[in-house]
């Protein structure tokens, strides 16, 4: 018998390190990440079946065995599953195979509060590695479908593992395929060598597997049926009447893969039928997933055909900016040997597809209406994904801003909906009023905000970048175009002064020539910097603000452009100026003062800054700054 040593990838010796350190406090989950692995490689076995001829075989029912040996003090985990080559076992238990998870394990090393560490392990999960938590020594027999032999994998979970061949009784745990773990129980985890907790634990986390689970050994003699302790029925199946609560949340948790400790906000569960028939229950989780923005991120849906599982992360079974949901469709109409390959051009899967979009919509705009504080937690966490859907044009756009929250001059917190605004619109008013910028904070200290605060008109705030782009394909709502007060020549004349303003005056007061002759000045000064130098009547109690002309791209927009590189030469902002403010007034009486150039610099410079952009030259910048200060004028 030959046996090899081999060690483990780097990030698993750092995962052991954290699993044995940090995770002690809820040991039970062990068995709950065995147990999900178990029937996980019954689905894949059922699929295997059915979609590889060569393998027909009688094949028997799928179960999963859980049993104790007080001698030897082990925990045996067995599994009539799809089993695992030799490679398998060197690949998925000597690696980490999935992908980010080294982002993960950075992120995790760094971190020095234990509460987000388990926070952050919650959000992939440990998994097979979390048998170290109650082993000092693991042992994995297992026999792929279709091969001949099996193979023995063992570690203690500290540098390495070895692989062997297993002896003739461990052989004889396998019948065609599956795998065994032998968990050799640490002494002070002795508590997991008693049967009934072991049940306990099965009937707490996995009573909704869709494998029976059985404890105990197989009685040779007794002709009793076995009954497994699980309910062995796909939840999903099963009427909603008979689900309950907890049963809900521990299929939450098989599916979250881990040790997480979010719960779900939401539950969807419902049965389509007519045209086209399945059964989808998907949850929306309360936490965002650490991936959500990962580009190579897939959403975590399983998609089933009549209860056999076929793929998960099927980009053509979600939108996008659903990835976020976890669950499972069932569906009845595509066919069960269909090929993952297959499925990308089936039809029936974009209009489940679509019927999922529908109703997922549909059940937040309820939750919006029904339980607004928790609809609000959600859209913290998922309101920038959920913004992305509107930048196709799908069927669903109209849906998407019905649930759409911003903050806005009215309410700094993210609960104005675009049905709110609308409600609060001034006479006169035929615009959505926005400004869009990178945190709330700035954008409603913004200058070109006065103006429009003066006159009681609402104006939304965008922080999210996503807006900027979703804002290029929806120009507008309900035929009220989305106008950004950084832009254009928007005249606030027009609207008669707020009841809250002490400014009663509707109309900016006439420009005095003496005003006149201080633009000319800035004009000239400022030629290379902006395009233009104009009276404002957006500003009430700054001096000055820049905004984007007309015809070019809106100021965060040039910004984002410009940080993503596919943006060069700027264009040419037009500076505003209050010429009701008394430093105007001062300099335009001062016009002949060599300083009053520095003096349209600085205007300039903390019009940018405003807006969080750098100035232009630090250095003159503080020069003429410090000028100011010492000379007081
Ligand atoms: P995950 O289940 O999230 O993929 P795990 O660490 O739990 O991560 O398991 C790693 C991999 O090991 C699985 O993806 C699977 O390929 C393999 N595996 C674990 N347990 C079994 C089992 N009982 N039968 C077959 N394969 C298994
Ligand atoms: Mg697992």
């Amino acid at each position: 018998m030959t046996t090899e040593t081999l060690s483990f990838g780097t990030d698993v010796g750092r995962l052991l390190d954290i699993v044995a350190n940090a995770l002690y406090s809820n040991k039970d989950v062990f068995l709950r990440e065995l147990i999900s692995n178990a029937s996980d490689a019954c689905d894949r076995l059922r699929y295997e079946l059915v979609s590889n001829k060569k393998l027909k075989g009688n094949k028997e029912e799928s179960h999963i065995r859980v049993f104790v040996d007080t001698d030897t003090r082990t925990v045996s985990i067995i599994d009539n599953g799809i089993g695992m080559t030799r490679q398998d076992l060197i690949d998925h238990l000597g690696t980490i195979a999935k992908s980010g998870t080294s982002a993960v394990m950075d992120e995790l090393s760094k971190s020095k509060n234990k509460d987000n560490t388990l926070d952050l392990i919650g959000q992939f999960g440990v998994g097979f590695y979390a048998s170290f938590m109650v082993a000092h020594k693991v042992e994995v027999i297992s026999r792929k479908i279709g091969e001949k032999d099996s193979h023995l994998w063992s570690s203690d979970g500290q540098t390495g593992f070895t692989l062997e061949t297993p002896s003739k009784e461990q052989q004889e745990l396998i019948d065609q395929s599956g795998t065994v773990i032998i968990l050799h129980i640490k002494d002070e985890a002795c508590e997991y060598l008693i049967e009934p907790k072991l049940k306990d634990i099965i009937e707490t986390w996995s009573d909704h597997i869709d494998v029976p689970i059985y404890l105990g050994r197989i009685d040779e003699d007794s002709d009793e049926e076995e009954t497994p302790i699980n309910e062995a029925n796909a939840l999903w199946a099963r009427p909603k009447s008979e689900i309950s609560e907890d049963d809900y949340r521990g299929f939450f948790h098989h599916l979250s893969m881990g040790f997480t400790m979010d719960e779900a906000l939401m539950t969807t569960h419902w049965k389509a039928e007519g045209m086209i028939e399945y059964t989808g229950l998907l949850y929306t989780p309360s936490m965002r997933p650490w991936d959500l923005f990962d580009p190579a991120r897939k959403h975590a849906v399983k998609l089933y055909v009549k209860r056999v599982f076929i793929t998960d992360g099927c980009e053509d079974l979600m939108y996008p900016w659903l990835r976020f949901l976890r669950g499972v469709i069932d569906s009845q109409d595509l066919p069960l040997n269909i090929s993952r390959e297959m499925l990308q051009t089936n039809p029936v899967l974009t209009k489940i597809k679509n019927g999922i979009a529908k109703k997922v919509l549909k059940e937040l705009d309820t939750l919006s209406t029904k339980e607004e504080d928790k609809f609000l937690a959600f859209w913290q966490q998922f309101g920038s994904v959920i913004k992305e859907g509107l930048y196709e044009p799908t069927e669903h756009r109209e849906a998407l801003l019905k649930i759409c929250r911003f903050s806005s001059t009215e309410s700094k917190a993210e609960t104005v909906s675009f049905k709110d605004y609308l409600s609060r619109m001034k006479e006169g008013q035929d615009d959505i009023y926005y400004i869009s910028g990178e945190n709330i904070d700035t954008l409603q200290n913004s200058p070109q905000l006065e103006g429009f605060r003066a006159k009681g008109l609402e104006v939304l705030l965008f922080k999210d970048t996503i807006d900027d782009f979703w804002l290029q394909s929806v120009p507008d709502y309900e035929s009220k175009k989305f106008v950004s007060v950084t832009k254009g020549s928007i005249d606030l004349n027009v609207f008669e002064p707020s009841e809250k303003s002490k400014d009663k005056t509707k109309k900016t007061p006439k420009t005095s020539k003496k005003v006149e002759d201080l633009i000319t000045l800035m004009k000239e000064t400022l030629s290379e910097d902006v395009s233009d130098v104009k009276i404002s009547t957006r500003l009430t109690n700054s001096p000055s603000c820049l905004i984007a002309a007309d015809n070019e791209v809106d100021l965060k927009m040039e910004r984002i452009l410009k940080t993503q590189q596919q943006y060069e030469a700027s264009g040419k902002r037009i500076l505003e100026i209050n010429g009701t403010h008394p430093l105007i007034k001062k300099l335009a009486g001062d016009i002949a003062n060599d300083h009053t150039k520095d003096a349209a610099y600085l205007l300039l410079d903390q019009a940018k800054i405003a807006l969080g952009e750098p100035v232009t030259n630090p250095t003159e910048f503080a020069q003429r700054l410090n000028y100011f200060i010492e000379n007081g004028s």
